[in-house]
């Protein structure tokens, strides 16, 4: 399963912005495919439209050879992980934290996710700081370790699908190295669509969608890509 497919698709807000218009494009289960392209390109509302957090003008999408609006939203988004920038700690443990990503997870469970996330020696922190009761862990967490958090939480949910909004906050060598290694296996097995800002992440996409202006610019393997400059 994993098979995502749009046909000609098209686009536009409420205010009639056409902001995606011939999109065609099959990820073969499995495939990460990254999604580039200067600010307001539409990368963002590509992704969305997956979710169905969006009505399409004309087209279809289609998962596992099956239309989208013909799907319970529900069911949709529940075999959906969605990774955001930065995406928001709550209180709490980074344990409760990762938790979030299933709820009904065993311990051992949200241990294994931290474990291939690298968030497992920070397991017990509380990402906020302002806990007194565990100071002796450490306060606040460095922006590479929410990252790891983030990506903890969505192997724990292990859905078959994802969709991702890589950060852009810079972190040191080291937590950029863990981060390529925990999001190498977060996309490993899932259809992943990640708006890229990492140039390991787009290195291995096996299909390079360059947005511009709504639409499919150029697309190809890194190595294609290069080729043709
Ligand atoms: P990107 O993610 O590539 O930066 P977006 O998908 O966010 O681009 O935006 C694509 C286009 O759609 C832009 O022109 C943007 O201004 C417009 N847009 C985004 N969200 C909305 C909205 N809610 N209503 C109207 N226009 C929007
Ligand atoms: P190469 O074989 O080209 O040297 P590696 O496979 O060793 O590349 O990976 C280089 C870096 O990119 C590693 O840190 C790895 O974890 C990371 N990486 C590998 N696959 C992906 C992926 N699909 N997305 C993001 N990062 C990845």
């Amino acid at each position: 399963a994993g098979k995502v497919e749009f046909r000609d698709v098209r686009f536009e807000y409420k205010d009639g912005t056409a902001a995606l218009q011939n999109i065609s494009f099959t990820a073969k289960p499995g495939e990460t495919i990254a999604l580039v392209g200067p600010t307001g390109a539409g990368k963002t509302t590509i992704i969305n439209l997956i979710g169905r957090f969006f009505e399409i003008k004309s087209g279809q999408i289609l998962i596992d050879n099956e239309d989208i609006r013909e799907v319970d939203k529900n069911s949709l988004r529940s075999q959906l992980g969605i990774v955001l920038q930065d995406a928001h700690l709550f209180t709490g443990t980074i344990r409760e934290n990762i938790r979030y990503g299933r709820l009904d997870a065993t311990d051992e469970e949200v241990e294994a996710a931290a474990l291939q996330a690298n968030a497992d020696s920070f397991i017990a922190k509380l990402p906020h700081g302002y806990d007194t009761e565990l100071t002796a862990e450490g306060g606040n967490v460095s922006h590479g370790q929410r990252q790891l958090i983030t990506i903890a939480r969505a192997i724990l949910g292990d859905p078959a699908l994802l969709i991702l909004d890589e950060a852009t906050s810079s972190v040191d060598t080291l937590a950029e190295l863990q981060i390529q290694e925990a999001m190498k296996k977060l996309l490993k097995g899932r259809t992943s669509f990640v708006i890229a800002h990492r140039l390991s992440t787009i290195r291995h996409a096996n299909q390079i969608l360059f947005i511009k202006d709504g639409q499919i610019a150029e697309r190809g393997n890194h190595e294609e890509l290069l080729a043709r400059r």
